[in-house]
């Protein structure tokens, strides 16, 4: 018997999975007793805000995802696609539809029990295990304060800050210089011997006048709706720009912007400010800026942020964002199959586990439903490739930098790309007529991550009866 606690996105798909595969399942769900400061319904897997699942092709990581979920058998994508409705190129759906399909599919099946409780600890009663924790990123407290106890409280973050990400190829780097603060490696930070190589950071430097242009934009543009529990204070570690600039002129100039430590290479001095920007992507095909959490909504983000010397013609891959989102440091406590890295019959699973999203919830559901499910059964949990977009999630997860970790959407920066040289598809000339070279690096990376996803697939240990 496989237990899961929270009736999410994550907890649902994880539910059906293990059921799938002849498992029985117990359910905890603590809505309608308790609330959370979201969720509206008594429904499972409810949507709490938008109801678009976002793109779905396969030029797109996570409309490749999506397919893969497909293949996998997955609830969520079944009911989606059942439910959409018209958004053009992205998979939008009716919100009440979507979710009740869920719950009547959950609810109705013979191997999943679903209760309605709220569990406030993590369970001591070994009948209680395999577990799932897919209890989200409004966990409640008691329940979060418990998680803190057995991961360690610095490995459990209640916001999500999140800056701005930008497409490496779009950043004007005539504009921009390479360098670490005071000439110093971000691989050690401490160190007094100057970098050997040019440096970590992109610096995008702004004259005084520049300077000047940015800070009215910033404290002039609007903010994104705040939602109740954003009104909670932020942690001053973690404030948007805007609350910055609003407290004056130079607060971003001492803060984010602070320049101190970096000199321009094309003019020898120190510039009056400067944004940093830090890979953030193995690839090297994104950079994050660095302390730039904001508020602002994403169309004056897109505005104001094109002021920033290097990034006028700059494309977002995502905006900044405040949040309240309890998520655990994914590479600190999990392993690849969305285990515990202390304990085999422990999993984490959706928003809590450090992914980011709707689909990459589900998806990791998906997984860590199999592998609990596998337990049950004697068997070896299994991880997808890692050229996969499912199974690059789970890799970024349990591998990413734990220093900055930062829950993340499945972007193609997070999966190797097929090789140039080899048999791969780019090598073949599948190229599609009409489409830039960057899109056809993207389907041939999809092209190739469902033809390793249908061979591990069809390789794997169990197959799954449908209900
Ligand atoms: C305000 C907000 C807006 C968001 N908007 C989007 C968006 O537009 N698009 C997007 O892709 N992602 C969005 N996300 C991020 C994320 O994709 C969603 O939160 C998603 O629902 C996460 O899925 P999940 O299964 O991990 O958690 P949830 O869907 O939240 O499911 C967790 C479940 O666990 C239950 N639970 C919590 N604690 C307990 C407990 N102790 N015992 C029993 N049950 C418990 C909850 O009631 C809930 O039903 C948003 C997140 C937030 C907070």
């Amino acid at each position: 018997m496989l237990h899961i606690i929270g009736g999410g996105l994550a907890g649902c798909e994880a539910a059906w999975q293990a059921a799938s595969l002849g498992v029985r399942v117990v359910l905890h769900e603590m809505r309608p007793v308790r609330a959370t400061a979201v969720h509206k319904t008594d429904q499972l897997a409810e949507l709490v805000c938008s109801n678009s699942l976002r793109g779905d092709k396969l030029d797109n990581a996570v409309g490749l995802l999506k397919e893969e979920m497909r293949r996998l058998g997955s609830l969520v994508m079944r009911a989606a696609d059942a439910h959409r409705v018209p958004a053009g190129a992205a998979l939008a759906v009716d919100r009440e539809l979507f979710s009740r399909a869920i719950t009547d599919a959950v609810q109705t099946h013979p191997l999943i029990d679903v209760t309605r409780e709220e569990v406030a600890r993590i369970p001591d009663d070994p009948g209680m295990y395999p577990l799932i924790i897919a209890t989200g990123p409004l966990t409640s407290d008691t329940l979060s304060a418990d998680v803190a106890r057995i991961v360690g409280g610095e490995h459990l973050y209640f916001y999500d800050a999140i800056s701005p990400i930008v497409l490496a190829e779009t950043i004007d780097m005539s504009k921009v210089f390479r360098a670490s603060r005071w000439g110093r490696s971000l691989r050690d930070p401490e160190s007094p011997i100057p970098d050997p190589d040019e440096g970590d950071y992109l610096n995008c430097p702004f004259t005084k006048e520049e300077y000047g242009l940015f800070y009215e934009a910033v404290v002039t543009a609007e903010s994104a709706t705040v939602h109740d529990f954003d009104k909670e204070k932020f942690f001053e570690g973690c404030l948007p720009i805007e609350v910055m600039a609003h407290r004056g002129r130079d607060t971003l100039r001492f803060g984010p912007m602070k320049p101190v430590g970096l000199i321009d290479p094309r003019t020898g001095r120190i510039p009056y400010a400067a944004v940093q920007l830090r890979q953030d992507t193995l690839a090297g095909d994104h950079f994050s800026l660095v302390g730039f959490q904001t508020q602002l909504k994403w169309g004056e983000q897109a505005r104001v942020l094109k002021l920033v010397p290097g990034l006028e013609h700059a494309e977002f891959v995502r905006f900044g964002m405040v949040h309240r989102n309890t998520y655990i440091n994914g590479p600190t406590v999990l392993r690849e199959t969305w285990q515990t890295r202390f304990r085999d019959d422990l999993f984490f699973a959706g928003q809590i586990s450090g992914v980011e999203g709707y689909v990459e919830s589900a998806a990791s559901g998906l997984i860590a439903g199999r592998n609990a499910a596998a337990l049950v059964r004697g068997e070896e949990p299994r991880v997808p490739p890692r050229t996969t977009a499912i199974g690059a999630l789970a890799y970024y997860v349990s591998h990413a930098d734990p220093r900055n970790y930062q829950p993340t959407n499945i972007t193609f920066g997070i999966m190797e790309p097929p090789p140039v040289n080899d048999t791969g598809l780019r090598a073949q000339g599948k190229t599609k007529p009409g489409f830039s070279s960057r899109a056809n690096r993207k389907l041939a990376t999809s092209e190739r991550a469902l033809e390793d996803l249908d061979r591990w697939n069809s390789s794997a240990a169990f197959s799954t009866t449908s209900a």
